[in-house]
């Protein structure tokens, strides 16, 4: 076995700067074009991308902006909901998923999540709407899609509009029934997704993009993202600036190319941890959902038994991060006090957030780094 002494780098949860290194003339060049052109605002490489990506997803359009939090925000906007409007979201997710929905003063109503797949439970939803619902926001929790069909068909029944948080899950393909595949977040009213650097497809910065297959909501998204303005100080709706930076769409410009392998790479890494750890009894290792493929933002496993945190230790001492995403679920949030409501006693999510565990995850991982991540799991559970 390899003595964390031996290693000669640390071990990282995300590795950006390898994956940088494998492209980087390609991307100096394309940074170096803008600064030479100096169009840093809405500089022809930005549209240049939107267009690659809506090709890449087979989608109708897609609207940048400056980050996943907006995305999610602006497609609100964008649907036009009024204050006190209710939004179902998930209680096992990152915070801008709800945030967005208690700034614009609706109110996000929490539901609880499948303990297999991590996404939120169909039948949760049903049991929340009431008359004041608008709006489901579905999470791709970790690089699997919720169950789409299930939504879609809810969501239809009760004329309500769709916005999936696709952070997580750039590149994924939900198979729906029938056999047919739809990338993650084309499905639903709106897609929203982010371009964070440790992201599936990250920037150097911050980046964000709605998709949606209707036209006329994506103009009024674009305008919205841009001080509500189609013809430049004539402003038809409040708005926001949020844009996504030329530098940062040259960058996405060239790593689009690579989407595909590096959720290829994932996916190798996630298969060779599923195979390390088989047998480690405390462990409940991720589920695949056959109506996704799974582009392992996280490789998020369970700990039994209540010794997540007591392996963390073991993990961090032995020179092994770990993180937990996330640690607290929604409708325990101070910042939701009051604000949410919360459907049944959100056990489930209760209990995912003390057991589970993220391991390190990304582009760059080699077999011999997860041999030393699964033999010391291994250790800690024969102690
Ligand atoms: C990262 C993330 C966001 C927010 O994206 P930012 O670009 O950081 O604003 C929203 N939802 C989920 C699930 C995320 O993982």
């Amino acid at each position: 076995m390899l003595k964390a002494d031996i290693i000669q780098e640390a071990i990282q949860m995300v590795d950006l700067k390898g994956q940088y290194l494998k492209i980087k003339s390609d991307v100096d060049k394309a940074i170096q074009e803008c600064i030479d052109t100096t169009a840093f605002i809405n500089g022809p490489q930005v549209s240049a991308f939107a267009t690659k990506l809506q090709q890449y997803l087979d989608v109708e359009k897609v609207v940048t902006c400056g980050n996943g939090t907006d995305a999610l925000q602006i497609a609100l906007m964008t649907l036009g909901l009024e204050p006190g409007d209710e939004v179902i979201v998930p209680a096992f997710t990152y915070v801008a998923t709800a945030e967005v929905i208690g700034l614009l003063r609706l109110t996000p109503v929490m539901v609880e999540v499948n303990p297999q797949t991590f996404t939120v439970d169909p039948a949760e939803i049903e049991k929340a709407i009431t008359p004041k619902t608008k709006a489901i926001v579905p999470v791709h929790i970790y690089g699997q899609c919720a169950d789409m069909d299930a939504i879609m068909a809810i969501a239809e029944k009760h004329g309500l509009h769709v916005i999936e948080d696709t952070a997580q899950a750039i590149g994924a393909e939900y198979i729906h029934a029938d056999g047919s595949r739809s990338k993650a977040g084309t499905i639903g009213t709106f897609g929203c997704t982010s371009f964070f650097p440790s992201k599936n497809l990250g920037c150097y910065g911050d980046g964000g993009a709605m998709f949606t297959n209707d036209p006329a909501l994506a103009e009024k998204a674009h305008m919205i993202a841009n001080h509500g303005q189609k013809k430049r100080y004539y402003h038809t709706y409040i708005g926001c600036n949020s844009r996504l930076d030329t530098i940062q769409a040259a960058v996405l410009g060239v790593k689009l190319d690579y989407l595909d392998d590096y959720n290829e790479a994932r996916n190798k890494a996630a298969n060779f941890y599923d195979a390390l750890l088989a047998d480690v009894e405390g462990l409940i290792l991720p589920y695949r959902n056959p109506s996704s493929t799974h582009v392992f933002h996280q490789y998020t496993m369970r700990v039994k038994e209540g010794r997540r945190d007591e392996l963390q230790a073991y993990l961090k001492s032995n020179g092994i991060p770990s993180m937990i995403y996330y640690p607290v679920p929604l409708h325990q949030q101070e910042a939701f006090k009051g604000v949410g409501r919360r459907i049944g006693t959100l056990e489930l999510t209760e209990q995912l957030c003390s057991d589970i565990l993220s391991l390190p995850m990304h582009t760059e991982l080699t077999d011999e780094v997860q041999l030393t991540i699964s033999n010391t799991i291994k250790d800690f559970f024969k102690r």
